[in-house]
């Protein structure tokens, strides 16, 4: 009788959901799991051959990542991170002045349009408005941008809210205050965040 003996990779799935792969660069399904390799013996597994190591398994690429490939936010997520941002830098920048201004307004509106959100209307930016409480931080979408987001798009965020705020004139010192607290939020340096503002304010009318 042929007995037949070998090792075999044996993978137990703990969890699953979607997460970027670095491999493919984009949102794909992953299976957690954990491998381990095993002495076989006429198909049944006998001992372990190695330790058990935990790894994030792409659905589409089939390679295996380690756990913390799933702090980065999906491609999904930032999207949404990124939208919820700019309508919230929008209403704050128009709070801080120019709420009646209708430049400021329409420079607004078109900001959050950017962001794929195309039915972002000016009645739907005073209801952002009204609903917009300085003091009740709704959302915590610039802190966690500024750990994923590049210092570009960081910069890029700041140069939205900067616009909006000098459509309808210079900046004024509530408009500023507002930009330079976005601009720490998203981990810019004092420099970074003057940059942008005299960018920004190259592209007021005049
Ligand atoms: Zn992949």
């Amino acid at each position: 009788m042929v007995v037949i003996v070998g090792v075999r990779q044996i993978r137990t799935v703990l969890d699953d959901g979607e997460f970027f792969c670095p491999e493919c660069g984009g949102d794909r399904r992953y299976q957690y799991g954990v491998g381990r390799r095993w002495f076989m013996l006429a198909g049944l597994p006998m001992f372990p051959v190695s330790k058990a190591l935990g790894s994030v398994k792409c659905a589409v690429c089939r390679i295996d990542f380690a756990r913390a490939v799933l702090v980065v936010p999906t491609a999904r997520r930032l999207t949404g991170l990124l939208r919820e941002a700019t309508r919230s830098l929008a209403a704050a920048a128009l709070v801080a002045g120019g709420e009646s201004s209708p430049a400021a307004r329409a420079a607004a509106v078109a900001a959050v349009r950017d962001t794929g959100l195309g039915a972002y209307t000016d009645t739907v930016l005073d209801a952002d408005l009204r609903a917009y409480d300085p003091d009740d931080d709704p959302d915590d979408s610039l802190d966690a941008l500024a750990d994923h987001l590049a210092p570009e798009g960081c910069a890029r965020l700041v140069a939205v809210a900067a616009r909006i705020a000098v459509a309808d004139g210079p900046y004024r010192t509530l408009e500023l205050d507002m930009l330079l607290t976005a601009g720490n939020r998203l981990g810019l340096t004092r420099p970074e965040i003057d940059r942008v503002l005299d960018e920004a304010a190259g592209h007021m009318p005049l």
